[in-house]
């Protein structure tokens, strides 16, 4: 790392490692690239980012502007009780860390966040100030990700809005008893209110930009926060209750689920010895999914009797086990909704399915180029009224085959193929 300070490097070491268990940047739904001139690019093409198994994203230069907190979050290793090393940028240093990594292509943008440094205005203030040197003078387009702070006014979360891509706001807990169990400094309100001002904003900004040429966008990727799921004892109804909610009402782009780690001591929170429910976080993406692209409702996956996702299998699978009167849909014409149930069969899939029938009939072997999951759709689907199997297989044989990888640990492996059942492959 020539030319870069050992002091500030040591800064970076201590705030990257800060920063460490905040999942929720993604570089999704920017097209803005830097024409020819100044440094960075947002564009789709420009960006590129990878995810870590559990589905951390890794490409952006992920930061605290300081780990210094006056607040003491029971789940959060920066907490002011516990300690830790403390350290904190300048805007300037930031900044030109930030462009530094850039123009080594070390990263493609920049997530940043921060504890609460004196108040939440004055924190966002000292972001704000980094977020200018970077994009005024810096000149950089690179993608941005700014966290609020809960609190922060609405003045100052307008300019940093104009300044990042995205702008979230953690709701960390997804029920007023958890927020005021594990982070009582933060108030619903204090997070409500900077969400709400988010979604008045970016509306208003859509509205701008069609009617002037040149209006400049408001957070041009829209707001995102994250839940922290298995540090209190929500249920996943609850908190894919709230995703939707948010879905709906403040037009989110996206609710991201971080596991529960355990870094503290705290008698509030599972045991230390608990490992952090990633399966669980797993699945529950895997229903955000069916929440925001396949026109599920949550009452559909969820209730009181079930209030919880089944950790063996995805929950279009579980779905689809609870509903096997629905079962097979004749490809050639079940609608575009019911095909987007069928499991093995996604949004992609589908459309093309409903295209490509427009000019003929489908015939099992015409279904081999629409990149469906045929071991799980072969067993929910006719094609010209022919069963992909030469029989349909019972419940517990189609529990066992629903079964995916990530949860036959907790079943004995499933000893059955398609192949098994009488199943063709399409040649
Ligand atoms: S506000 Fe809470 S979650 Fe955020 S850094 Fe401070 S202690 Fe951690």
């Amino acid at each position: 790392m020539g030319g870069i300070a050992v002091d500030l490097m040591q800064k970076l070491a201590i705030l990257g490692e800060s920063a460490r268990y905040d999942v929720s940047c993604s570089t999704s739904g920017v097209v803005r690239d830097n024409g020819g001139q100044g440094v960075g690019n947002a564009s789709l093409g420009g960006i590129c980012h990878t995810w870590t198994e559990d589905g951390r994203c890794v490409s952006l230069l992920k930061v605290l502007l300081t780990n210094h907190c006056r607040y003491d979050c029971a789940y959060c290793l920066n907490r002011c009780s516990n300690d830790i090393r403390r350290a904190a940028f300048s805007p300037r240093e930031l900044s030109d860390l930030t462009l530094e990594f850039y123009r080594r292509n070390y990263i493609e943008g920049l997530f940043l966040s921060s504890g609460v440094l004196v108040s939440p205005d004055h924190t966002t203030e000292l972001m704000i100030q980094t977020l200018r040197l970077l994009r005024r003078e810096g000149r950089f387009r690179g993608y941005i990700h700014a966290k609020a702070i809960p609190g922060t006014s609405a003045g100052l979360l307008e300019q940093l809005g104009f300044l990042a891509d995205r702008v979230s706001v953690n709701i960390e807990q997804c029920t007023p008893a958890g927020l005021r169990l594990l982070a009582p400094q933060k108030t619903e309100l204090a997070i409500a209110a900077p969400m709400r001002f988010l979604t008045g904003r970016l509306a208003e900004s859509r509205e701008e930009l069609v009617r002037y040429r040149h209006a400049a966008p408001f957070a041009p990727a829209g707001q995102s926060t994250q839940v922290i799921v298995g540090a209190s004892p929500e249920r996943d109804l609850q908190v894919l209750t709230m995703a939707q909610h948010l879905y709906r009402n403040y037009q989110l782009k996206r609710v991201y689920y971080s596991a529960y780690i355990p870094v503290n001591q705290d008698h509030r929170l599972p045991a230390l010895t608990q490992p952090p429910p990633l399966l669980r976080e797993h699945r529950l993406y895997q229903a955000d999914w069916l929440l925001r692209f396949y026109r599920f409702d949550v009452t559909e996956l969820l209730g009181t009797d079930n209030p919880d996702l089944d950790l063996d299998m995805d929950p279009k699978c579980a779905w689809a086990l609870r509903h096997l009167d629905r079962f097979p849909v004749e490809v050639n014409e079940a609608d575009y909704e019911t095909l987007l149930r069928v499991p093995g069969i996604g949004v992609r899939s589908a459309r093309k399915i409903v295209a490509a029938r427009r000019l003929q009939r489908l015939r099992l072997e015409d279904l081999k180029p629409f990149n469906l999951v045929l071991r799980r759709a072969g067993c929910f689907i006719t094609c010209n009224g022919k069963l992909a199997a030469s029989r349909l297989p019972d419940e517990t044989t189609l529990r066992r085959l629903m079964t995916d990888r990530a949860g036959t640990a907790r079943l004995a492996p499933a000893q059955i193929s398609l192949e098994d059942l009488g199943y063709v492959c399409p040649a």
